[in-house]
């Protein structure tokens, strides 16, 4: 893990530069878009250990709470023939299309709008809203850096993702899991 904690203080760094060279947050208070619709989002092992240990610290009713919504999604996601392995191979993306904009569909760890476990959370929610450079693509949140992605620098997402995917091989796992089974199975754990 002190791989991955020297990359998440690395992505911090590079969060920090563009937050500098940008004048600051870029995204509006108390927005939570991208928490919505990120039930099925694939969470890799290494990412799963450190969000573990944030679910670990927090009282039993919100856990219960966590444990709850991940197991509500699961029961939908499996009325419409979805399983954990099914949903694996495009990283939850048509799975999510059952659930988009429903209840289910959030992320398990959004409690009133606030992520219960952001000292912990994983690689995409530290980077999300800033210019990112994905395989051969600029990717940025529909809301932020509007017209001006192309003056800053992109964090270097597919680094970080290469760098999960590698650390998480050395835990012996070669899958990503959706967050609403990641988060039953840890809750279970
Ligand atoms: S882990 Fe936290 S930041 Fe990431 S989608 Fe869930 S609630 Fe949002
Ligand atoms: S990344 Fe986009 S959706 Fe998420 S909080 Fe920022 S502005 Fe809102």
């Amino acid at each position: 893990m002190k791989s991955y904690h020297a990359l998440v203080t690395e992505i911090m760094r590079d969060v920090q530069r563009l937050r500098a060279e940008a004048g600051g947050s870029p995204c509006p208070t108390n927005c939570f878009e991208c928490c919505r619709n990120t039930a099925t989002m694939a969470i890799s092992e290494v990412e799963a250990r450190d969000l573990k240990v944030g679910l670990e610290a927090l009282p039993p009713q919100i856990r219960s709470h966590i444990r709850q919504k991940a197991a509500q999604t699961i029961k939908v996601l499996k009325a419409h023939g979805y399983t954990a392995e099914n949903i694996t191979p495009d990283s939850g993306m048509e799975a999510i299309g059952v659930i988009k904009g429903t209840l289910e569909g959030e992320c398990p760890m959004l409690i009133g709008g606030v992520c219960a476990v952001y000292e912990h959370r994983p690689v995409i929610c530290r980077v999300w809203g800033y210019p990112l450079h994905n395989g051969n693509e600029l990717a940025c949140c529909h809301k932020t850096f509007i017209g001006q992605r192309q003056r800053f620098q992109p964090l270097n997402y597919t680094r970080y993702w290469r760098e999960c995917r590698n650390l998480s091989r050395e835990l012996g796992a070669t899958q990503k899991t959706p967050n609403c089974y990641l988060v039953a199975r840890l809750l279970s754990e």
